[in-house]
Order: structure tokens, then sequence, then C-alpha cells
């Protein structure tokens, strides 16, 4: 029997914060979705679950209409849209903050939601885990999911499961580019680690073993590439299929045993370890530690046992004093990166954008002499006793003025830059002869800023 499992989660509201949704929400939830739980298969839903992580509230349900089905999108819209009301009748913060659009448009997809569904034929004894997080953003999950796929010393299964010793195909998402890659283990493994390295703009969306089979889905929207703006953190979802073929149920969940540093939290603009949780938790007021928490479920027939709490035996307690600990000690350095995130993934761009408009407006230019020349490395001595290309030192935007040689010269030829770090400014004065030295070296054709039209007339 083909079922599928589609779990769409959001944030509607929090109490005195992003902490975590009041009974009065959850109820709402509840109110719309349960009543599509019918026997006599007039109801649009086979199952359901509605809990919480963080201020994310999470709907699990089970069905046969597959993935992408308006209805099923449409109920759990609805859902939302009534926990909306009751958060702004309640004055919850941030009553509605995860819909981001005003009407329904046939799929919670890029509406603000997240959602991570998977159709699949159902074994027998199905098991699956739903791994909900809070305070951080989808590639959080590229580490464990690298875990528990790819890396053999933390799952033994990878070696001695015949079906994943095949190697699994990985789907990894762009979310700037919305484009997906399919990379195959084993051979595919460089590149894949290349794509996990920076899990801010490469996400693991889904995993299938060689013969097409479904293990994980996971969601992978940006809230703000929908809203433009920084909106709330896009805190992550995903199913995963375990035992048999797939990764043991103890196996997934130990790839969240090493509290790994991910991005979010407080303002969504700080780096804090993964820390795992109980189902239904609260988020931590020390600075949003980023949550997740392990649903654990069976599955017959599309009905459900479960879930049991995959982080709420006491070794997941020592697991979180080792989250709270890095967490501290991440949190010691204050607003120095990386405690804090790059400027392109801070959340509160505009206000730090705010802040740096005072610095560049008070920037000058150095003054003329030994300072000056620091920066015009190309046309050192030095440098042009070797062959080998260098990279110039990366300048701030600031300092890519144009070049300001004597307008009416002739257009040299010069070759196109291959990097933009080798955008190397010119800083000689607009009247001053132009150094010998530039035409001979080797550096400075590779790396001097070709003169636009601008500049030399
Ligand atoms: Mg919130
Ligand atoms: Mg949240």
């Amino acid at each position: 029997m083909k079922i599928t499992v589609t779990v769409i989660k959001a944030d509607v509201g929090g109490i005195g914060g992003h902490t975590r949704p009041s009974d009065g929400l959850l109820n709402a939830v509840k109110n719309i979705v349960k009543p599509q739980v019918r026997n006599d298969g007039k109801g649009l839903l086979i199952d359901h679950y509605i809990g919480y992580c963080g201020d994310d509230i999470h709907i699990v349900m089970t069905h046969t209409k597959g993935v992408d089905n308006r209805e099923i999108h449409q109920l759990a819209w609805k859902a939302f849209e009534a926990a909306t009301q009751v958060a702004k009748n309640e004055g919850l913060y941030g009553a509605g903050q995860d819909l981001l659009k005003d009407s329904f448009s046939g799929n919670v997809k890029g509406m603000g939601p997240g959602v991570a569904e998977m159709q699949f034929e159902e074994r027998p004894n199905e098991a699956f885990t739903i791994y909900a997080a809070d305070k951080t953003e989808p590639g959080a999950f590229n580490y464990p999911f690298y875990r528990m796929f790819v890396d053999t010393l933390s799952n033994t299964g990878l070696i001695v499961n015949q079906n994943l010793a095949r190697g699994v195909r990985i789907t990894v998402m762009d979310v700037e580019k919305g484009k997906t890659a399919q990379l195959n283990m084993w051979e595919d493994k460089p590149t894949l680690e290349a794509a996990l390295m920076y899990p801010g703009r490469y996400v693991v969306s889904a995993v299938h073993t060689k013969d097409n089979l479904p293990i994980l889905s996971a969601s992978t929207d940006r809230l703000h590439n929908i809203a433009g703006k920084y909106v709330g953190k896009d805190d992550p979802i995903c199913i995963v299929r375990t035992q048999k073929d797939f990764p043991a149920t103890e196996e997934a969940g130990a790839a969240f045993s090493n509290p790994h540093y991910v991005a979010g939290n407080t303002r969504g603009s700080h780096h804090m370890p993964l820390m795992p949780v109980k189902l239904n938790s609260s988020a931590s007021i020390n600075y949003a530690i980023p949550i997740v928490s392990s649903l654990v479920f069976s599955m017959h027939n599309g009905k459900l046992v479960g879930p049991i709490d995959g982080f709420g035996t006491a070794d997941w307690d020592y697991i979180r004093t080792i989250a709270v600990k890095r967490a501290i000690a991440m949190r010691s350095q204050g607003f120095v990166h990386p405690a804090t995130l790059v400027p392109s993934e801070l959340e509160y761009a505009e206000g730090y954008r705010a802040r740096m408009s005072i610095l560049w407006s008070r920037m000058r230019p150095i003054p003329s002499g030994n300072a000056s020349k620091q920066f015009q490395k190309p046309n050192h001595p030095q440098q042009q006793k070797t062959n080998q290309p260098q990279h110039p030192r990366p300048t701030h935007p600031q300092q890519n003025k144009p070049n300001q040689s004597k307008p009416n010269q002739p257009k040299p030829q010069q070759p196109k830059p291959t990097h933009p770090q080798q955008h190397k400014p010119q800083q000689h004065k607009p009247n001053s002869p132009k150094p010998a030295q530039t035409k001979e070296s080797p550096k400075s054709k590779l790396t001097e800023k070709p003169k636009t039209e601008k500049q030399t007339k």
C-alpha cells in the first residue's frame, strides 16, 4: 500500500517571545486537522500527530494522496491561519510570522511553512523518525545527514548493511538559486563534502537508495528568500525512514550526538551548537540555543504508533550538557565572528548596514607615501622575479575605486581578471606617470582591473 507521510511546520506565534506555541494555538490546529481523520474514508487523512519544537508547530499527516497534494497542503495552511487568529487574540509574539502570503495558492512551499514529505510502498513494519529543529536553518541537518549516510566512523551500518554499502543518492539543493544536483555515493563523495562545507547555501533535501527508494526528505525553504527580508529563521524539519535497508533508528539518532555549530539562535545571527531536546520543548532563553527534537514512529496501513521521544533518554542529558558547554564557549567571545554570522548571512542585515554606513562614511584614502605603496604589491620588484601568478591582498569593496589614470590615454590591452578578488585597485594619482613596472609585471597583467569606458576617456 502506497502511503504518503507529510509533515508541515510553521511558527505562528510564541508566548512571551520566540519560545513555544500556546495551548490555544495547538488546539486551533487540532480542531482543523483532526476532523479530517475518518475511518469511513471520507476524510483527507489516515492519521495525524501535532506537536511542537520551540515556537514551531508541526503537523504530521498520513494519507494516500501523494506529495505536493493541494488538499493536504491547504489543510495545513488553514490550520495555521486559524492558529494565527488565536495568536493575535492572545497577543502572542510573532503572530502569523511564517505565513508570508495572503492567500493559499495550491502548495505551501514558498509560502513560509516548511514541508517534508515522501510517498512510498509501506513496509510491513514501517519505521521512521522525524527531526524537528528550531532557531536554526535547513543546512543545520547537513552534518548529521553526512554522518548517517556517508561517514562510516559514525555509522557502521554503512559497512555491514549490503544496501547501504552500495552507497546512496543524495540530492543537494542550492537554496539561493533554487536548483538541485544528484550526487551518487561513493564516487561523488568529495563533491558532496565541498557542497556541505557551506550549509547556508547548499542543503541536503532528499536521500534515495540506488534503487530509488526514498529514505529521507527535508524542508529546504529559506524564509528571507521568500519574503526578501528577515522574517524569522527557516527552522528545518525532516523525515528519515529507518531499519532494514535504511540506517537503523539508533544510527540515525546518534548522528545528532555531537552538537555541531549551526547558524541561527538569537536574531538568527549567531553560531551556536545544535542541542538535542525532549519532545515538545520550549526554545531556550539562553541566547536561543538551536534545538532539535526526535519523533520516532511506527506505522501500519498509514496508522501511526508513537511518537516515542528519541532524545528523551538519560544519555541525551549528557549530550545536552556538552551542547551547553559549547554554547557558553562560543558566547564567551560575544559579537566577534564566528560567534556572529558573516555579514551576508546576518538576518538583521539592515541594522548592521546602518552601523557600517557610519564607518564607511568616515573612510578616507590612505595618504600617499609609504603607507600607500604597500597596496601596490604588483610593482614590488621581488614579485617580478617569479613567474608564479600571485593573489593580491583582498581589498574592501570601498577600496575598489575606479582607476584614476590620466584621461585620454589609449586603452591598454589587459586580460580580464579571472577572479573577483583579483580586482586590485590602481591608486596612483590621476596625473602621475604610470609606473613603468606595471607593463612588465606578470602579476599586474593577471590582476589589474580592466579600464572602463569612463575611466579612459
Ligand atoms: Mg518565532
Ligand atoms: Mg522557530
